[in-house]
């Protein structure tokens, strides 16, 4: 069901469930093994050979062991794959570990030690840079200073849009025609495949905390980075030596949670745009951030550049509060359907404030502003968020 012809709708419902059939089964299989048969020694060999230098296990062989491969994961990736229009995926026991593998394989991997970082990143990601625990050198930069952060031994461009928590768009494209040769890495968490392909526009991958959208329940922990086949190959490496992988119900639930993604996105979407409509005219509020309002004053999505690359402003809205950091810390306990809770993209409505949590380890000039608080949208009805809301500003 990879078949390019087949809508995104069809493919959310159908991809990476080839051989049901044969195994006598419509429901996804759940394969919770943590070692496996080996057929014999000579080829238990081989197969452990292939699977540790990141390739998939040969037919006739084993998955030899959970750490290096797990058919309910891979189901999973070929899926994403196909919704993401790459030749491969691979899963990540979160978008951290995601993160830090697509930074070990495309730099330590390859001898190269220097990583752009195009602000604004999320919080998690810029610190991992900033920390240099990976033993990584960094630059960060904004989006048209790429060019001139790129040094000789660059291996990897990071960038993220729309942008946590302000939703700010980069030029996917841009980014890529100053990387030149160097990789770039696109955190697509916020966007998911529904409305957004960095690959479409050159990136080399395409990256998800899938605990966000893609799971959509809030009930797994879990990343993914669709890419080439070649990248991929880099990344199972990184993935089988450093024991990231995806737990197999994390991949099962993902997979099922794929099925939805379509629908929950638009539905999700169609609430946002009401909410930030609401809000934006809201005088407790200073400022709405929502790619969808035509009075953003960045307009993004009205460009021609951004039409191209976003086919939809998403269910995240970001506020600031005329009453500040007091305000903010008033308005997010009063809310009563909205869960005073980090994380995004799931069924119900979250709130939270940015600058004292999720960005808190960002250095002072890029982190968000201290009356800033940002909205995950769910599906509840729209009526009732925006009565919460109210009630809440008031
Ligand atoms: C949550 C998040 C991450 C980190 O993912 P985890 O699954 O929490 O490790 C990365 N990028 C963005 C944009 C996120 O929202």
């Amino acid at each position: 069901m990879s078949e390019p012809d087949f809508h995104l709708d069809t493919l959310a419902v159908h991809a990476g469930r080839e051989g049901l059939d044969e195994l006598g089964v419509h429901a996804l299989p759940i394969d919770l093994s943590s070692t496996n048969p080996l057929p014999d020694i000579a080829r238990g060999g081989e197969s452990y050979e292939a699977l540790t230098g990141g390739h998939r296990p040969p037919d006739d062989g084993s998955n030899v062991y959970g750490r290096l491969w797990n058919p309910t994961v891979a189901r999973f990736e070929t899926a994403l794959a196909a919704l993401e229009k790459a030749e491969d995926a691979v899963a990540f026991a979160s978008g951290m570990a995601a993160m830090t593998a697509t930074v070990l394989a495309l730099c330590a991997g390859t001898g190269r030690r220097h990583v752009v970082g195009v602000r604004p990143l999320y919080g998690g990601t810029d610190s991992l840079l900033a920390g240099s625990l990976l033993g990584v050198e960094h630059t960060f930069c904004r989006e048209d200073e790429v060019a001139d952060a790129i040094r000789p031994d660059t291996g990897l461009v990071v960038m993220e849009s729309p942008a946590n928590p302000t939703l700010e768009l980069a030029d996917i494209a841009g980014v890529v025609a100053q990387a030149g040769e160097i990789p770039v890495v696109v955190d697509n968490t916020f966007a998911t495949p529904v409305l957004q392909n960095p690959i479409l526009h050159g990136a080399r991958m395409s990256l998800h905390s899938a605990t966000k959208y893609i799971g959509g329940h809030g009930d797994v922990i879990a990343g993914v980075v669709a890419c080439d086949a070649e990248t991929a190959v880099a990344l199972r490496r990184v993935r089988t030596a450093t024991g990231g992988i995806l737990h197999p119900l994390g991949g099962y639930l993902l997979h099922r949670g794929l099925t939805t993604l379509p629908v929950r996105m638009r539905a999700q979407q169609a609430n946002a745009q009401r909410v930030a409509a609401f809000l934006s005219t809201h005088r407790a509020v200073s400022r709405t951030y929502y790619p969808g309002l035509d009075a953003d004053p960045r307009g993004l999505l009205g460009t021609e550049r951004s039409k191209a690359q976003l086919r939809g402003p998403g269910a995240m809205v970001s506020i600031a509060l005329t009453g500040g950091y007091a305000a903010a810390e008033r308005f997010a306990g009063s809310l009563r359907v909205f869960t005073h809770a980090v994380s995004l993209g799931g069924v119900d409505s979250l709130v939270q404030h940015p600058a004292a949590i999720s960005h808190r380890h960002v250095a002072p000039e890029a982190r968000p502003g201290a009356d800033i608080v940002r909205l995950s949208i769910g599906l509840e009805d729209a009526d009732d968020l925006i009565a919460d809301l109210d009630r809440a500003l008031a």
